[in-house]
């Protein structure tokens, strides 16, 4: 007997796939812009409510298709206003969202996969290895979710000004589900963001960085963490695969020829004594000496089992001068949410999945890429 088909979710088709939806139905693309507009701009994840189509359709729509973001199993609040969700996924996992509000901006660090395959040495989530891909639906449902939640509370429906794919995961290798999930934040009927305020993060996963060019050119931060290959192989092994002379290669293609001005955001997390003496801030000048680049030093927060301490500050503070006295922006990003557990490393994307809890992890969200 043929099991009932499974309902299509809609929340994480973008407006092309949207549209695809439509025409299948026997229906006409503005109909895509509607429901766009309905699901991302209203928050209504009811078909009931979207009361420019008719009655047959939304009927229609009812049986066959869903709304359905993650459900939210915890909500918290730092005294500096970072807010962070713990969101439950299909299966058991769950995956957390971060909002850091600051002067004139607001922005989201949303989770790409459950887990990581990355392996990187200082990072929480690799002691987890991989789980699984998220779907566009739980990608873009963390923008939806977190949104909508702002805006009942405050009013603003704007208070996500940019988003920082730097949760959990690897962007770029889950690439076919986090491409539509950025489409609707860059578009108009859905959530509009300009692409500099789209920021997403790589270890440096060189061929997708080529197609990521091609599909959507948003603002490309890469975690660099060492300015040699020795020392990279070590804190971030997938160096082995993709070597700086590659990487740096890769991130020279990404902003030629650009319409636009633009650079690139290397996130370099200090570790005492381990990346963070005058010689590696000087090879890292040499390494992106013809390149726009700016540079965010991110204090490590340590976990429980690591080998790692944070640089002290006067270190960080002697570090960032020397990028500085080269001519290279640099900024230390502060430190936010750790009353909540929601600063860099200290996310917990927590799984009960076969009541074992296998999560403990991730990562960062404190400070933000600019834009
Ligand atoms: N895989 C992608 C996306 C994740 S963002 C990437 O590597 O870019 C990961 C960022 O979180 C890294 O740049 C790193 O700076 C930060 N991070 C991870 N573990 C951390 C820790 N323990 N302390 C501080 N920052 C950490």
């Amino acid at each position: 007997m043929a099991t009932p088909q499974q309902k299509v979710n809609l929340l994480g088709l973008d407006p092309a796939g949207l549209e695809a939806f439509f025409h299948e139905q026997g229906e006409k693309a503005f109909r895509a812009r509607q429901v766009l507009q309905w699901i991302h701009q209203h928050g209504i994840s009811d078909f009931a409510g979207m009361t420019n189509l008719g009655k047959a359709l939304r009927a229609r729509l009812q049986e066959m298709a869903e709304v359905r973001p993650p459900e939210v199993m915890m909500r918290k609040s730092s005294r500096d206003g970072t807010r962070k969700w713990l969101l439950r996924l299909d299966g058991g996992s769950a995956v957390e969202a971060v909002y850091i509000p600051e002067e004139g901006r607001g922005t989201l660090c949303v989770s790409s996969q459950v887990g990581c395959a990355l392996d990187c040495s200082f990072c929480s989530t690799a002691q987890l290895g991989l789980s699984r891909n998220m779907t566009a639906a739980e990608i873009i449902g963390q923008f939806w979710i977190a949104r909508r939640e702002l805006w009942l509370e405050t009013g603003d429906d704007r208070a996500i000004t940019n988003v920082v794919l730097m949760g959990m995961g690897e962007p770029l290798l889950n690439f076919n589900q986090v491409l539509p999930a950025m489409q609707l934040m860059l578009d108009d009927n859905a959530y509009g963001l300009s692409r500099r305020r789209v920021t997403l993060s790589t270890a440096g996963v060189v061929p997708a960085m080529d197609r990521l060019r091609d599909a959507c050119d948003v603002s490309l931060a890469v975690s660099l963490h060492a300015p040699n290959d020795a020392l990279r192989d070590e804190l971030v092994p997938l160096n082995r695969k993709f070597p700086l002379a590659e990487l740096m290669a890769a991130c020279r293609r990404y902003v030629k020829d650009r319409s636009h001005k633009t650079h690139i955001t290397f996130e370099y997390v200090m570790l005492d004594g381990v990346n963070d003496q005058p010689e590696h801030a000087r090879a890292l000048v040499g390494l992106l000496r013809d390149l726009p680049a700016k540079v965010n030093l991110i204090p490590f927060n340590p976990f429980p089992g690591t080998r790692y301490r944070r640089s002290p500050d006067d270190v960080i503070r002697r570090f960032q001068d020397t990028l500085h006295h080269a001519g290279i922006r640099t900024i230390t990003r502060r430190t936010r949410g750790d009353d909540i557990d929601a600063a860099c490393g200290q996310l917990v994307g927590e799984v009960t999945g076969r009541g074992k809890r296998i999560g403990g992890a991730a990562r960062h969200a404190a400070g933000a890429v600019s834009a």
